[in-house]
């Protein structure tokens, strides 16, 4: 055990997890590549949703952050609060729900309580509904909304939550179904737990699950889900914190795979809009944001160095075209990892949009989620000089790919080689 991992161990919570047997020490960073403190060199494939959307290092943001370190960061509770404001007129503006409001936190768990504090406040109901294998954040009322048990410390709730299909079908008895066929079996389910119970506020759900292996439910869910929510005046909240920002490459939104039932009520956001500083937040229609009786809800939400970096960071990948560097890059790469899978028995499943791409490994010749395989690709890639990342719902075995947007031609082909010989070396 390294000296860094021993205090590690000695002084922070047991439940810290850790990527790696050997735990990295990322020392910098820069445009996709990160450097560990014993010089190793990684590509980085998966700091895109965790921290990093566009670049690392990206000399933009850094300017803009040291600028306004240099010039005051400050309450943004009490006083006027100029890069705020610019940036809520931008994020608002790029929401695409009407009359939109915004207000920022510091991480998407703190976004989606916000997100429950006014969808049960404006309805007046404390039932929530969330979708099978989800999550949504570890505090206590987001623990209570996220499906995949297995990463919620305690069982105990604020909430009563009532689970829903639709997120993934990967294995169970809706596996076999075609699209349509999925998509009626779902509202079907919807509606069959809509009949035994009081309305619920909301029905709270990620565009493409992240967390639980981004798994894609069929285009169209959602808005077939809307019609039914609709009857009840129950409210939709889309939790983008993996899936905003031109990720998925078809779209600048996640619910926009699912358009036809017009822009959610709320959505939420948080993880790499920053850049690397921590930005949370939440959209939603006027009406609902303002139901609250608040002063203000945290003190750092939204200050001037975050919201300097979100500006930055938000006018370059706009300027840049990044959703459509992710559509490009992202289809490249999944059509290479899919001729890869093909001729390798133990991945079952390449899925994805742009630049969240997720790899479903199995027991080669069963359906059986192989997790051990998974753990052993991740340290492969990284011996390899790659990262990236893992998931999936009760067992941990999809491998997550999720680079900054600007990732390049060449750097995804060098990753997609380096990745194969992980898989090969494994299986
Ligand atoms: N929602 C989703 C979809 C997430 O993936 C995450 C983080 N993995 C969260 C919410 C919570 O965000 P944070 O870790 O910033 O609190």
């Amino acid at each position: 055990m390294n000296d860094l991992y021993s205090r590690h161990r000695g002084v922070l919570p047991d439940w810290l997890a850790l990527y790696y047997d050997e735990p990295l020490e990322i020392t910098h960073g820069e445009g996709r590549h990160v450097w560990d403190s014993a010089g190793n060199k990684y590509l980085d494939f998966f700091g895109g949703i965790l921290t990093t959307m566009t670049a690392h290092a990206l000399p933009e943001v850094t300017k803009a952050v040291s600028e306004q370190a240099g010039r005051i960061i400050h309450s943004s509770t009490l006083y006027l609060n100029r890069p705020m404001v610019d940036m809520a007129e931008r994020v608002a503006q790029l929401s695409g729900i009407p009359d939109a409001r915004v207000f920022f936190t510091t991480s998407g768990t703190e976004a989606n309580d916000t997100a429950l504090l006014l969808a049960t406040a404006y309805r007046r109901s404390n039932t929530v509904l969330a979708m099978r294998n989800s999550y949504h954040g570890r505090s206590f009322s987001t623990v209570g909304i996220t499906g995949n048990r297995g990463w919620s410390p305690t069982s105990l709730s604020p909430l009563q939550t009532l689970y829903v299909h639709g997120g993934v079908r990967t294995r169970g008895p809706f596996a076999a179904l075609d699209d349509e066929a999925f998509i009626d079996a779902c509202v079907e389910d919807l509606k069959d737990i809509l009949g035994h119970t009081r309305p619920p506020a909301a029905l709270i759900a990620e565009p493409i699950q992240g967390v639980g292996g981004f798994t894609s439910p069929p285009d169209g869910l959602y808005a077939a889900f809307r019609d039914v929510l609709n009857a009840y005046g129950i409210l939709w909240i889309a939790d983008e914190v993996q899936t905003g920002w031109g990720r998925t490459g078809e779209h600048f939104w996640g619910w926009q795979a699912h358009a036809q039932s017009g822009p959610p009520d709320i959505v939420t956001f948080a993880k790499g809009i920053g850049n690397g500083m921590s930005i949370g937040g939440v959209i939603a229609r006027a009406d609902i944001m303002n139901c609250l009786d608040a002063n203000s809800i945290s003190t750092f939400g939204g200050t001037q160095i975050t919201m300097a970096a979100g500006l930055a960071n938000l006018t370059y990948l706009v300027e840049h075209d990044l959703q459509g560097n992710a559509r490009r890059v992202g289809g490249l790469l999944i059509e290479r990892l899919r001729s890869v899978a093909a001729q390798l028995p133990g991945v079952r499943e390449v899925r994805g949009r742009g630049l969240m791409i997720g790899i479903e490994l199995v027991r080669p010749g069963t359906d059986e989620a192989d997790p051990q395989a998974a753990a052993a690709v991740l340290e492969a890639a990284r011996e390899g000089g790659l990262l990236i990342g893992k998931g999936g719902g009760h067992s941990t075995s999809a491998l997550r790919i999720a680079p900054p947007l600007s990732l390049t031609v060449a750097e995804a082909e060098e990753g997609a080689a380096i990745l194969e010989r992980a898989l090969r070396s494994t299986y």
